[in-house]
């Protein structure tokens, strides 16, 4: 079997280069059409994450994708942007008892929330969602199934009851998605999704998303995947045990008083996230007004300029530095004690990078984010990732 990579496969690894190309590719680059770029704006989206980018170009050319992604990295979007797409372009509607795109999940509360963003991310196309899970009576979901759907999301045990039923059939699945395939795993459920796929054509699109990879998924996507395009994020929820994080609730307009109080009271060596290079420049330029000296690193510095920024940020000479997520890359300075996020990132890993740039070498550090009134989702898809909520700070 050929494996094509889009891009080279970072799973796991400390890879500083990963998240760089999704930060500079928009949504618009991405082939997705109007109505899908609509709904993605409407959910406050602005750059699409690292899965996003790898994943969405190739499942809508209607190539297989086998991606190793955790929940938390944007990936239901990944696959169901594509299929919504995919759907959307022809115009056949689904034939009574049929689907036309079948996800499988491990539980009724993903099913749930893929459901959910298909309807969200679909809202301007027209395409209809059923959910079938197990646990609630069957009636009610086979009179949906009995119209047709064109997406139906479904966790394997009720879906085969609906097949014996033969309140649903599988013969018209254009798309197969196995989601969280490695927890389907531990919950028994290969038997039955091998089942399933053998009722689905041969000739469909799969698209399989692991956490991990044991071999027994593995095996299961060499059987069920041609000749897939394998895309994957790092890992990278764990780097941050030793930093104490925090959130702290403000209105945009009390964020510069904030850091400023902050700054006051952290006397050690301070990284500073902005999100845009204006942003930088614009609390470079506060604090200067209030007698904290700092520097700003980003693009728009030259390099002359971000070495002496950073030479000064290591001899202690500048004790605030104000970075982008991505002049931040370079950035390898041991005893940074404090980050403070001035906004919360859009992409939820890049919050694991900036808090990692504390805490290093076996050092304790802090994070403290502000969070303004628009960036709660931000926060959302933070805490989804790194599978904590971040402790509240009620003042400086
Ligand atoms: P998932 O990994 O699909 O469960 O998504 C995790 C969270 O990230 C969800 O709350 C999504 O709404 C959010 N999300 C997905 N894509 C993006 C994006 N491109 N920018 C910001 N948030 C996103």
């Amino acid at each position: 079997m050929t494996h094509t990579h889009f891009v080279p496969n970072h799973a796991g690894g400390a890879c500083a280069d990963t998240y760089e190309r999704p930060l500079m590719t928009n949504f618009t680059d991405l082939g997705l059409n109007a109505a899908l770029l609509k709904a993605v704006a409407t959910e406050g989206y602005s750059v699409p994450t690292p899965i996003q980018v790898q994943a969405i170009p190739p499942a809508l050319t209607g190539r297989d994708v086998q991606g190793i992604a955790q929940t938390g990295t944007g990936k239901t979007a990944a696959f169901a942007l594509p299929i919504l797409q995919r759907l959307g372009a022809s115009k056949s509607r689904p034939a009574p008892k049929t689907c036309r795109a079948l996800v499988l999940a491990p539980t009724r509360e993903l099913a749930g929330q893929i459901a959910e963003s298909f309807r969200v991310y679909g809202r301007h196309t027209g395409l209809t969602v059923a959910l079938v899970f197990g646990g609630v009576p069957k009636p009610r979901q086979s009179r949906q199934l009995a119209a047709g759907v064109d997406i139906l999301v479904a966790t394997p045990g009720r879906l085969l009851d609906h097949l014996n039923d033969r309140a649903v059939r599988l013969d018209c699945v254009e798309t197969l998605v196995l989601d969280e395939a490695d927890h389907m795993l531990d919950l028994g459920f290969i038997i039955p999704i091998r089942r399933i796929a053998a009722l689905t054509p041969a000739k469909r699109q799969t698209l399989l998303f692991t956490a991990t990879m044991p071999p027994e998924i593995a095996k299961l996507a060499d059987g069920l995947l041609r000749d897939p395009v394998h895309v994957a994020v790092a890992v990278a929820a764990t780097t941050a045990e030793r930093v104490t994080q925090h959130v702290m609730f403000v209105d945009t307009s009390a964020k510069r008083g904030a850091l400023r109080d902050l700054l006051a009271k952290s006397k050690g060596r301070t990284l500073v996230f902005t999100r845009t290079k204006h942003g930088a420049d614009r609390v470079v330029k506060y604090l200067d007004e209030y007698g904290v000296p700092s520097a700003a690193i980003h693009g728009n510095k030259s390099q002359g300029q971000r070495e002496r920024a950073l030479a000064d940020f290591r001899s202690g000479s500048t004790r605030v530095l104000v970075a982008t997520d991505i002049a931040a890359r370079g950035i390898d300075v041991d005893d940074v004690t404090h980050v403070i996020n001035f906004d919360l990132p859009n992409v939820p890993e890049s919050y694991v990078h900036r808090i990692g740039r504390t805490a290093r070498a076996g050092a304790s550090g802090v994070a403290i984010s502000l969070c303004g009134p628009d960036e709660r989702p931000f926060l959302r898809g933070i805490e989804k990732l790194i599978r904590a909520k971040v402790p509240v700070l009620l003042a400086a």
